[in-house]
C-alpha cells in the first residue's frame, strides 16, 4: 500500500485540513469515532492510503494537526472529531505567530519543529511505502505559511524521494484584513517552488467570488469558502483514495500534469457549485458537469485560462455515468478551444470516471489544470508586495526576528521569474526552435 502523510498547520491549515478529514470520512463510511459504517467495498479498497488500521477494526487519519498557538487545534479537540485523530499527532505551542512569516519560518516555528519532525517520523516508520506528504495550510498568516514552508524544507531534505503535494490558500484582501498577508505569500511562494513537488492553489480571491457571484451569498464566510475548498480537495484525491488508473498515485499526477519542474502550480475547478446551505440533490448531465467546469468563473483561482494557454489538463467524472459520453463531451469542449491548448504537448488532456459520487450528489466533476494564465495571480500578490517593499513598510516586524532584506528582494525577484516562464511557455510554439536554426543559418 503507498501511503500518503497529512499534515495541516495554522488556523487556516487546520481548519480546511478537518473539512478535508470531513468529506473523506463520509465517502470512505467512517464515522467520527473511526468504524466503518459504509456500504460499498470500494470504500475501503484503498483505505489505507489515508488511514492507518487500528485494532478492533478502527480507522485512524494518518495525520498531523500543528500550530503555534491552542485555539484552532483546541476547537478540533472539543468538536465532532475530537477523539477521531491520534492524540499524541497534536503538536503545538503557545506563542502565535502574529501573521509573521519570520516568526512561523525562524523562531517560534522553528522552536516547535523538532517535536514535529518527531511525530512525522514515527508515521513514516509505521508505513509500509509511504508514497509521500500532503500539506494544508495558508500563505498569507504566519504558521501555516512560514512554518509550512520551514516544515517543507526539513521533508524534502529527510524524504528526497518522496512526493510533497500541498494545498496552498493565496491571500486576498476582499477576505481578510491583514496588511502583511503578500509578504508572507511572497516568502512562501519561493519555498513551493523550491521544494514542493505539486500545489494546489485554492485563492481566496477566487473563492470569495464564486460565492459572491455564483451562489449569492451576499457576505461569505470561511465556512462557505471551506466548503468549496473541500469539494475540489475531494476531487483532486479522488483517484489516489478510489481504484482506478488515471493519476493513481501523487507521482503519476506530477508525471501528467507538470512539463517543467518549477511550473507545478494547479488550479482547478469543481462542478456542479453548491453552497453549504443548498446541498441537494441535484441531477446533472453531463454535458451541463462539463459546461461548468470549463468555465473560468468556477476557477478556484482568479486568473482566465482564456487569457493563457493550457499546458496539461486532467479532468475527473464522479458517479455512475458512460464512459464514452465523457470522452465524447470532453473532445467535443477541446477541439473548440484547441488554441488554448500548448500545441507542443500532444495528448495533454487526460479524463477518468470514478463510480463513486461524493456525497450528497448523484454526479460531480473535478477539473485540474496547469495553465500559463496562473501567472495573473503571482502578478496581484507581486504588485502588493512591491508597493510596500519599496517603501519598506512593515519591514522591522521581520527583520526584528533576524531576518535579512534581502530574502525579501530575493523572493520578489524569484517570483517575477515565475512569472517570466509562464509566460515563456505561454509564447513557445512548436516551431519556435527550427525557427531560430532558420535565422541563424541566413
Ligand atoms: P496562521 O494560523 O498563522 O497560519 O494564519 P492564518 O491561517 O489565519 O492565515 C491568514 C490567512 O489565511 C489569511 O489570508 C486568511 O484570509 C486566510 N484564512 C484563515 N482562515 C481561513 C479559512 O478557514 N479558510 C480560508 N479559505 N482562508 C482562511
Amino acid at each position: 500500500m503507498r501511503e500518503i502523510l497529512h499534515i495541516q498547520g495554522g488556523q487556516c491549515g487546520n481548519q480546511i485540513g478537518s473539512k478535508f478529514w470531513d468529506v473523506v470520512c463520509a465517502e470512505h463510511g467512517i464515522d467520527a469515532t473511526g468504524r466503518y459504517c459504509g456500504d460499498s467495498d470500494l470504500q475501503l479498497e484503498r483505505v489505507n492510503v489515508y488511514y492507518n488500521e487500528a485494532t478492533e477494526g478502527r480507522f485512524v487519519p494518518r495525520a498531523i494537526l500543528m500550530d503555534l498557538e491552542p485555539g484552532p487545534i483546541d476547537s478540533i479537540r472539543s468538536g465532532p472529531y475530537g477523539h477521531f485523530f491520534r492524540p499524541d499527532n497534536f503538536v503545538f505551542a503557545q506563542s502565535g505567530a502574529g501573521n509573521n512569516w519570520a516568526k512561523g519560518h525562524y523562531t517560534e516555528g522553528a522552536e516547535l519543529m523538532e517535536s514535529v519532525l518527531d511525530v512525522v517520523r514515527r508515521e513514516s516508520e509505521n508505513c509500509d511505502c509511504l508514497q509521500g506528504f500532503q500539506v494544508c495550510h495558508s500563505l498569507g498568516g504566519g504558521t501555516g505559511s512560514g512554518m509550512g514552508t520551514l516544515l517543507m524544507s526539513k521533508i524534502k531534505e529527510e524524504y528526497p524521494d518522496r512526493m510533497l503535494l500541498t494545498f496552498s490558500v493565496f491571500p486576498s484582501p476582499k477576505v481578510s484584513d491583514t496588511v502583511v498577508e503578500p509578504y508572507n505569500a511572497t516568502l512562501s511562494v519561493q519555498k513551493l517552488v523550491q521544494d514542493a513537488d505539486e500545489c494546489m492553489v485554492l485563492d481566496n480571491e477566487a473563492l470569495y467570488d464564486i460565492c459572491f457571484r455564483i451562489l449569492n451569498l451576499n457576505n461569505p464566510s470561511f465556512g462557505d469558502l471551506n466548503h468549496l475548498i473541500s469539494s475540489i480537495m475531494s476531487g483532486v484525491t479522488c483517484c489516489l483514495r478510489f481504484p482506478g488508473q488515471l493519476n493513481s498515485d501523487l507521482r503519476k499526477l506530477a508525471v501528467n500534469l507538470i512539463p517543467f519542474p518549477r511550473v507545478h502550480f494547479f488550479m482547478g475547478s469543481f462542478a456542479p457549485l453548491t453552497s453549504r446551505i443548498s446541498q441537494r440533490y441535484r441531477a446533472l448531465t453531463i454535458p451541463e458537469l462539463t459546461q461548468q467546469m470549463w468555465d473560468a468563473k468556477n476557477m478556484m483561482c482568479a486568473a482566465d485560462p482564456r487569457r493563457g494557454r493550457y499546458l496539461t489538463a486532467s479532468a475527473v467524472f464522479r458517479g455512475k455515468m458512460s464512459t464514452k459520453e465523457v470522452d465524447d463531451e470532453m473532445s467535443k469542449v477541446q477541439n473548440k478551444k484547441s488554441s488554448e491548448f500548448v500545441e507542443w504537448i500532444p495528448n495533454n488532456l487526460k479524463t477518468s470516471v470514478c463510480d463513486i459520487p461524493p456525497p450528497g450528489l448523484k454526479m460531480a466533476s473535478t477539473f485540474l489544470v496547469n495553465s500559463t494564465s496562473i501567472q495573473e495571480m503571482f502578478q496581484r500578490l507581486g504588485k502588493q508586495f512591491s508597493a510596500m517593499f519599496r517603501r519598506k513598510a512593515f519591514l522591522h516586524w521581520y527583520t526584528d526576528e533576524g531576518m535579512d532584506e534581502m530574502e525579501f528582494t530575493e523572493a520578489e525577484s524569484n517570483m517575477s521569474q515565475l512569472v517570466a516562464e509562464y509566460q515563456q511557455y505561454q509564447d513557445a510554439t512548436v516551431g519556435a526552435e527550427e525557427d531560430t536554426e532558420v535565422a541563424d543559418g541566413l
